[in-house]
């Protein structure tokens, strides 16, 4: 089981920055790179359209969702993680986030108001560390 998701400095403030540009709503996208053991590298982190646009929840667009798949595929990379943004809450899954995270098992990096946190889903919600490089 993933522990770990190391991530770029200038990755982190993608996402912040994201989280900014696109406040009420929330923002997405995906974190490519490889796992290795317990960890998940993130070399890139690529923001996606929000299908949903809501303050509540996220949908990844199906067709730029498809294409950072492949693009990573064509790399010798996949996608390890999801990001997406709580920009007027902390950064915690919510209900919906839970339920999604069930079916969806990857890393899930969340950028709330009070910081950065990443989870995997494992038998429940359990925390995964974020180390910048
Ligand atoms: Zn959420």
């Amino acid at each position: 089981m993933i522990n770990e998701i190391k991530i770029l400095k200038k990755d982190m403030a993608l996402i912040q920055a994201e989280l900014e540009a696109n406040k009420p709503y929330e923002a997405c996208g995906v974190l490519i790179g490889t796992i290795n053991g317990s960890t998940a590298l993130v070399e890139k982190a690529l923001p996606v359209t929000n299908a949903k646009r809501t303050r509540r929840s996220f949908e990844l667009d199906p067709k730029e969702h498809y294409d950072a798949w492949n693009e990573a595929e064509k790399d010798g990379k996949e996608i390890v993680g999801v990001y997406h943004t709580h920009p007027v809450s902390s950064a915690v899954p919510s209900l919906w986030d839970r339920e999604t995270m069930e079916n969806a098992p990857s890393v899930w990096l969340i950028a709330g108001a009070d910081g950065m946190r990443a989870y995997v889903w494992e038998n429940g919600v359990k925390a995964v560390e974020i180390t910048e490089y």
